[in-house]
């Protein structure tokens, strides 16, 4: 049987992996280094891949492609907001990302595909041996289309792709958690531009995404901006120079900067110098950690919230993670360990090379499959929140977000209108109180119910997503067993920006939205309160006395006066105010019904004895 390699293709950089005896190993170039930059350059002599490719970025800025796992799965609305920090050329209106590099046209498959078979090629080097089948990792919140971006890739490259792995899954493979019996395990991914988080439940040897979180704009490359800007205002205080104009300087300065972070996360103070010759001097500079630290707190605090965020979205509290690993070369910080280790109160796991962890576990899993165990499953979450719109235009969720796929919820819902026979059903997506605010994913009709009085029909709504992520709406009113069914795609026509925009806004407008459910709340009470009366005024305004029904209609006619305004506390005392006016009524009202319902089994009886 040919070899598996793993292969973790990062948006920094990227590297392969294979089992050597029972040990993960990853493959060194020709020169010994196992990073792969993730760049690729298209020059007038070829293409350049990795470190060639990025040594030569400054000089060939539009051909050269770096972090190209941006785009991968995305159209370019997906990705719009993101190019002004791209000096290559994205092509507007096209299904799919397109970059301009000089004559040529090239897909983010296709540029991932000349990393991966770079990393393919250095494999056969190392092993001597042709390689054409890989586990290839991937974030775990990349949706269909990013991995099936992804396999293609592999496929350009001339690798069969066997299993897309999660990045988390695979650092855990790593570490050999697939051996617990049981246990939740919390995944903290810092690199050089992106932060991520993932709570992963293992059981058996299964492992289950219960949650992700993150943010696709911060890490290491925030702490060396944070540096460099230090370093910028203390050359101008101590020298009366600004080099921040000055390009080649810059470059300087942020690679030396980025240089003297990393020394600082084995050293307590190290010494920064920076060429000025242009200007007549050499910049000297000691730089200690707790300076350092100083800098970047507020970024690594930006990384906690999102872990807490994935732990309520999981319903897990901190104290139920019981294994925490570190992934990406920004974890061996000193003060990243030390947040993450106050946080989740125990010591991560920070043994293995941060930056290959992800690959190692990539080769765990190829070997894996090799060996034929093929158990191990890959669940996926809901993005976002699903429902469907009830009384008053309020979302009523039925799925929350980052649940895990397949998965079914069932829930029960009536009519407001008597002699309702057709409800309209209004399938919802997002985070939002309000139907308005949210995604429309679906609507459809369920006709034939039979006319009853307002909140008689019961009608079941079923909820059903599928392993592809394909959700199943089904309508049935229980009585009459009339039923409707719908199908949709929740994931399709939704680009990732839109999603994440859906879940800010839902924070952004978090008291607002609850007060407007909570007005429409307390309206629709109010209304089901004046329609109960009417129909008790109808039913047995007779029984009493003629004062209290004039008491009951003031009240009633109070209610209805501001049960349209906004003024919930007004709506609140109107409608307990009516309530208490009919109290007396319903109690006469029950009590006659009572007697009827005595009286006719009474009459039963004494049929029967006859
Ligand atoms: P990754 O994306 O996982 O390859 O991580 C790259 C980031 O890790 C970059 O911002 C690097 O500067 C940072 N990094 C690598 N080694 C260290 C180190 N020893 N100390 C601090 N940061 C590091």
């Amino acid at each position: 049987m040919s070899r598996i390699v793993g292969i973790d293709l990062g948006t920094t950089n990227s590297l392969v992996a294979y089992m050597e005896e029972d040990f993960p190993r990853v493959i060194p170039d020709a020169e010994g280094r196992v990073l792969l930059p993730s760049v690729v350059a298209f020059t007038p002599d070829g293409v350049l891949v990795g470190e060639a490719a990025k040594r030569q970025l400054v000089r060939n800025p539009t051909r050269t492609i770096y972090s190209v796992k941006r785009f991968m799965g995305k159209g370019y609305e997906d990705v719009k907001e993101e190019l002004r920090y791209f000096p290559f050329q994205v092509l507007p209106s096209h299904e799919i990302v397109r970059i301009r590099v000089g004559e040529r046209e090239v897909t983010p498959p296709e540029v991932s595909a000349l990393i991966l078979r770079a990393l393919k090629e250095r494999a056969e080097a190392h092993l001597g041996e042709p390689i054409l089948k890989a586990v290839i990792t991937v974030p775990a919140y990349f949706n269909d289309s990013q991995r099936q971006a992804t396999k293609d890739a592999g496929r350009i490259a001339g690798l069969e792709v066997l299993r897309i792995v999660n990045e988390p899954t695979a650092a855990s493979l790593a570490y050999g958690l697939h051996r617990l019996k049981e246990g939740i395990v919390a995944v903290y991914d810092l690199g050089g531009g992106t932060f991520d988080i993932s709570i992963l439940r293992v059981k058996d040897g299964i492992f289950e995404v219960l949650a992700t979180n993150g943010n696709t704009h911060l890490g290491g490359d925030d702490f060396d901006r944070a540096m460099v800007d230090w370093f910028l205002a203390d050359i101008r205080a101590r020298h009366g120079v600004d080099v921040g104009g000055d390009l080649e300087a810059m470059q300087e300065l942020r690679l030396g900067a980025e240089a003297a972070k990393c020394r600082l996360s084995f050293e307590d103070r190290t010494v920064f110098t920076l060429p000025l010759t242009q200007h007549g001097f050499t910049y000297r500079r000691e730089i200690f950690r707790v300076e350092l630290e100083g800098l970047i707190e507020p970024f690594v605090q930006q990384t906690l919230s999102p872990c807490r965020l994935a732990l309520a979205d999981a319903q897990l509290g901190l104290d139920q993670i019981e294994e925490v690993v570190l992934v990406g070369g920004s974890t061996r910080v000193p003060l990243v360990k030390r947040r993450v280790q106050e946080l989740f109160g125990k010591p991560p796991h920070s043994q293995l090379n941060p930056e290959e962890v992800v690959a190692l576990g990539a080769a765990v899993q190829a070997h894996i499959l090799a060996g034929g165990i093929t158990h191990m499953l890959l669940l996926d979450v809901t993005p976002l929140s699903l429902g469907i719109e009830t009384l008053g235009g309020v979302m009523s969720v039925l799925i929350p977000r980052n649940t895990t796929i397949p998965t079914t919820a069932k829930e029960l819902f009536t009519t407001s209108v008597d002699g309702q026979t057709v409800v309209d059903m209004h399938v919802l997506q997002g985070e939002r109180e309000l139907a308005k605010d949210n995604r429309s994913l679906a609507r459809f009709e369920l006709r034939g119910v039979d006319p009853m009085p307002a909140g008689m029909p019961r009608i079941e709504v079923t909820f059903l997503i599928d392993a592809n992520g394909i959700l199943q709406v089904h309508a049935q009113e229980l009585r009459t067993e009339k039923a409707a069914s719908i199908e949709v795609k929740p994931s399709y026509g939704l680009t990732d920006a839109e999603v994440e925009r859906m879940i800010e806004e839902s924070f952004i407008h978090a008291e607002e939205d609850v007060a407007s459910r909570l007005l429409i709340e307390t309206r629709n009470e109010a209304d089901a309160v004046i329609r109960a009366t009417e129909r008790a005024l109808t039913q047995g305004g007779h029984l009493i006395a003629e004062a209290e029904v004039a008491r009951i209609k003031e009240a009633l006619a109070a209610v209805k006066a501001v049960s349209d305004g906004n003024d919930r506390d007004a709506i609140r005392e109107a409608t307990g105010r009516l309530n208490q006016a009919t109290l007396h009524l319903a109690e006469v009202l029950m009590d006659s019904a009572l007697k009827e319902a005595l009286a006719s089994k009474q009459v039963t009886e004494a049929l029967e004895k006859k």
